[in-house]
């Protein structure tokens, strides 16, 4: 049996979807592809630009015109790629909180998602990747090899993040963290467009239980064919 040579990853925030595709990407020598950072940096432009959140349309052109680029890490902080906009390292600057909190709002904009799945597609069916996000297996790649849905509780997902957020230095409080993981979840799954779900036929992972490792090996058992 061959290896599927199209695996997607959906998921919540903070489910631990990232390190698993990494993991994934690392040991079948596929691309990894993590599709938040489209709507990370389309969202960082808006703000840097000062252009308010809630102009669609302008926000919509950001998302057609910019040039976002996802390369190899040119420096060892830590990160995993770079994230490039209109040539701009922006790889640190789209994961500040103020970021985090309006995503989600340009995230949901029609003409965004339109814009940015299309390039996903275009980069997902050249296959041999592992591509990351909220709608992969659902709208971006429905005809993927593999997909997994991987789900955590909203408590722990939040705890994951605050443990992040202090190892990085930030200040933050556990209830900001969690309520702010909660609207964003809220405004994921209730939206009208491509809204967060496991695809039908996706294996759905719950990783409350089960250490990192644990989720890493029960993926590779379906991405090897043994269930
Ligand atoms: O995965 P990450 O937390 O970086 O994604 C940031 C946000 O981007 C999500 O909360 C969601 O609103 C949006 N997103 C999306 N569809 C994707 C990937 C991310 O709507 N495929």
């Amino acid at each position: 049996m061959s290896l599927p040579s199209t695996i997607a990853i959906d998921g919540p925030a903070a489910s631990g979807k990232s390190t698993l595709a990494k993991r994934l990407a690392d040991h079948l020598n596929y691309l990894y592809f993590d599709t938040g950072v489209m709507y990370r940096a389309v969202t960082w432009l808006a703000l840097s630009r000062q252009v308010s959140i809630n102009d669609e349309e302008r926000i919509t052109r950001f998302a057609e015109e910019a040039k976002i680029d996802v390369r190899p890490p040119s420096k060892g902080d830590g990160r995993a790629y770079d994230v490039l906009v209109d040539g701009e390292d922006v790889t640190w600057a789209i994961r500040r909180p103020e970021v985090d909190d309006n995503v989600s709002v340009v995230a949901a904009y029609a003409g965004v998602r339109r814009a940015l799945s299309a390039q996903q597609r275009r980069i997902g069916l050249r296959g041999r990747v592992v591509m990351v996000g909220r709608d992969i297996g659902t709208v971006v790649l429905p005809e993927a090899d593999l997909k997994l849905y991987l789900d955590a509780s909203v408590e722990e997902r939040a705890r994951r993040r605050y443990d992040e957020c202090l190892a990085r230095g930030e200040e933050v409080s556990f209830d900001a963290v969690l309520t702010a993981m909660k609207r964003r979840d809220e405004i994921d799954s209730t939206r009208d467009v491509a809204p967060l779900r496991p695809a039908k036929d996706a294996v759905i992972l719950n990783s409350d239980e089960l250490s990192i490792e644990q989720v890493v090996e029960r993926a590779l058992s379906y991405v090897q064919g043994d269930c």
